[in-house]
C-alpha cells in the first residue's frame, strides 16, 4: 500500500458509517496512508510521554496525537505526586531515614487492592519503582530530600515525601511497615502537574517525535486476523489513515467525563459530584480497544473522596451513619473512608467532632448539620436516632481514653474522648459536601501494555498504559495518591520499551 498524503474521507460528507471507536476500519478498506510511523501514541499526557520517549530512546519513529492544543492531559492537572519506594529507598526515603523494602511495598499495595489486585503488574512496579524515581530525575524531575509530616491530602509546600495512602492505618499497619511513598515535586503550591508535563514535554520534543495536536484518533485499523495496523484520525477537518509498523499505544485517560460510560459502568462512583479529570476522559481510548476485541476490567471502580483532613484535627472525631454507629477507623485515607461510608445503610454520614478539635476543613464544604451540649441535643438537630448515638460516643470515649479501638483499630495518636460542646459535620453524599472522582476501570493488558481479550490473547500492535488500561491502582478502598501518575508514567514507559522491541512490520 502506497504511503500518501491523501484524505480518506471527507467528514462534511461522512454518512451513518462514519468512524466510531468501537468500530474499527478493516484494513481492507484503507485505500490510502496519510503516513507511516513504527509507534502511535494516542494522547499526549503523563503514560503517553513517557512511551514516547521510551519507544524513541529504543529506535523507533513515534508520533503522537493529542486532541487538545497542548500536552498535559489530566496529568498536567495533578498535584504529580507520584508513589514510589522499595529497594531500600528512593534518594529521598533514605535521606529521610526510611530503608523501604520491596517487599513492604508489594505488600502494601496487595492489600490495598485486595482482591483486584494484579500480582504481576504490582510486582513490576515494586521492583522497579527506584529506578522509575531516577529515570523521573534524570528527565528533569527535582525532588528536595524533605519529609511533610503532616496528615495531608496533598503537599502544599515545596517539601517532598509524605504518607498517601493507608500504610499506618489498621489493618495495612500490621501487613507491612509502614513508610511514606507519595513524592512531590519541589515546587509551592499545588502546581506538580504543569511542571512534570513540562519537562516530560521538552524531552518528547528534544527526540524529534512527531506530534500532532488538535487531532482526535476515531477508531483503529484492524486486519481480519484482528492484527492492528494503524489508527484512522481526525485532522484538519478530515479523516486520515495512519499505518503502524510496531504498535499503536491508547493513552488515552479514563472516562470521568462520559456521562453515558458512568451510568453504563459505575454508577456508584457518579454519586460524587466533582469528575477529576480533562476534557479528554471520554473513554475514546477504552472504546477503541475494546472495539478492537480488548476486554474491559473493573469499570466499575475508581477513586472517590471526602476530603476532611486537613485540618488533620479532625481525625480526632468519629464518622457516623445514619443509624449513628461508626464504620471505619476514621485514621484511614481519605478515598477509602469514602468507600465505606458508601456502602452504608440509610442516608446520612456525619463527622462527630469536639468543638476543641473543630477547625474549618480545607476542601470538604460540609455544613454543619447540628451542635449540642450533649449529644441529645445535637443528635435530635441532626436527625439521629440519640440513644444510639449516645452509646456510639460513650463506648468509643470510654476505650479512647485507654489508647484503644476494639471495633476498628483506629491508631493510638488519633485517639481521644469526643468532649462537648459537639459539632456534626454534614458528609452525606449529596448534601453539598465535596466527593471528587475519577475512573480506575479499563482495558485488561499485560504488565507490558499489550492489550488482552476476553480470551486473555494478546492482540497483535494493540497496547494500552495509564487510565485508558486497569492498571496498579484498581478501588479506592485501595487507592493512596500518587499511584495513578505513578502506573501512568511507569507503564507508559514499560509500553514504549515493549513496542521499541516489537517485530517491525515493513
Ligand atoms: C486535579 C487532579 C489532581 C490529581 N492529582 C493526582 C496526584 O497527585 N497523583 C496521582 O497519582 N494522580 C492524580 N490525579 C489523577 C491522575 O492525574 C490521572 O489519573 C493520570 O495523570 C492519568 O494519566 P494518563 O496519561 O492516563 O491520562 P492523561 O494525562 O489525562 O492524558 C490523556 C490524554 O489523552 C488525550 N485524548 C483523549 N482522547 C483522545 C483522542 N480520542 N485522541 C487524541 N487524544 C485524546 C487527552 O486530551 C489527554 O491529553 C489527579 C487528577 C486531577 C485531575
Amino acid at each position: 500500500m502506497s504511503v500518501l498524503g491523501a484524505v480518506a474521507s471527507d467528514p462534511m460528507t461522512a454518512s451513518a458509517n462514519e468512524s466510531h471507536p468501537t468500530r474499527p476500519r478493516r484494513l481492507a478498506d484503507v485505500d490510502t496512508w496519510f503516513f507511516e510511523t513504527d509507534v502511535a501514541i494516542v494522547g499526549f499526557g503523563g503514560a503517553g510521554a513517557c512511551a514516547a520517549i521510551e519507544a524513541a530512546d529504543g529506535g523507533c519513529q513515534v508520533a503522537i496525537f493529542e486532541v487538545a492544543s497542548a500536552s498535559g492531559g489530566s496529568t498536567a492537572l495533578s498535584s504529580a505526586e507520584v508513589y514510589m519506594g522499595g529497594n531500600g529507598g528512593t534518594r529521598v526515603q533514605q535521606a529521610c531515614g526510611y530503608e523501604d523494602s520491596t517487599e513492604d511495598m508489594f505488600n502494601y499495595i496487595m492489600a490495598a487492592q485486595g482482591d483486584l489486585a494484579d500480582e504481576a503488574k504490582i510486582r513490576l512496579y515494586c521492583e522497579e519503582s527506584r529506578n522509575h524515581f531516577d529515570w523521573l530525575v534524570s528527565m528533569g524531575a527535582k525532588y528536595k530530600n524533605s519529609e511533610h509530616k503532616d496528615r495531608a491530602i496533598m503537599a502544599l509546600t515545596d517539601d517532598c515525601l509524605l504518607y498517601t495512602g493507608n500504610e499506618k492505618s489498621w489493618p495495612f499497619r500490621d501487613i507491612a511497615k509502614p513508610c511514606p511513598r507519595g513524592h512531590n515535586l519541589e515546587v509551592e503550591g499545588d502546581n506538580g502537574g504543569p511542571m512534570l508535563m513540562g519537562f516530560l514535554t521538552e524531552q518528547v520534543e528534544k527526540r524529534g517525535v512527531r506530534v500532532e495536536y488538535n487531532t482526535r484518533a476515531l477508531t483503529l485499523i484492524q486486519d481480519d486476523e484482528g492484527i492492528v495496523h494503524g489508527l484512522v484520525v481526525r485532522m484538519d477537518n478530515a479523516e486520515r489513515n495512519v499505518r503502524t509498523r510496531k504498535g499503536v499505544l491508547l493513552a488515552a485517560g479514563g472516562f470521568v467525563m462520559n456521562e453515558e460510560m458512568l451510568a453504563k459502568y459505575a454508577p456508584r462512583l457518579a454519586q460524587g459530584n466533582i469528575p477529576v479529570g480533562n476534557p479528554g476522559d471520554t473513554g475514546a481510548g477504552i472504546l477503541m480497544g475494546q472495539g478492537a476485541g480488548g476486554a474491559l476490567l473493573h469499570m466499575g471502580e475508581g477513586f472517590i473522596s471526602v476530603p476532611y483532613y486537613p485540618p488533620s484535627s479532625l481525625t480526632f472525631g468519629i464518622f457516623v451513619n445514619a443509624q449513628g454507629q461508626r464504620f471505619i477507623n476514621e485514621d484511614v485515607y481519605h478515598s477509602r473512608l469514602m468507600d465505606h461510608a458508601l456502602r452504608q445503610v440509610g442516608k446520612g454520614i456525619y463527622l462527630i467532632v469536639s468543638h476543641d478539635d473543630y477547625d474549618h476543613p480545607k476542601f470538604l464544604n460540609a455544613e454543619i448539620a447540628g451542635t449540642g451540649e450533649t449529644i441529645e441535643e445535637m443528635a435530635e438537630e441532626v436527625g439521629l436516632p440519640a440513644d444510639n448515638l449516645r452509646h456510639t460516643v460513650d463506648y468509643y470515649n470510654a476505650h479512647a481514653a485507654r489508647g484503644d479501638d476494639p471495633l476498628f483499630h483506629k491508631s493510638a495518636e488519633w485517639l481521644k474522648p469526643i468532649r462537648a460542646p459537639y459539632a456534626a459535620l454534614d458528609c452525606t453524599p449529596g448534601s453539598g459536601v465535596i466527593n471528587p472522582y475519577f475512573t480506575l476501570g479499563g482495558l485488561d493488558t499485560l504488565p507490558t501494555g499489550e492489550v488482552l481479550t476476553m480470551e486473555k490473547e494478546v492482540i497483535q500492535g494493540l497496547y494500552a498504559a495509564g487510565r485508558t488500561a486497569c492498571g496498579v491502582p484498581r478501588r479506592a478502598e485501595g487507592y493512596a495518591s500518587g499511584l495513578s501518575v505513578g502506573d501512568a508514567t511507569f507503564f507508559g514507559r514499560v509500553a514504549g520499551k515493549q513496542m521499541a522491541l516489537a517485530v517491525s512490520r515493513d
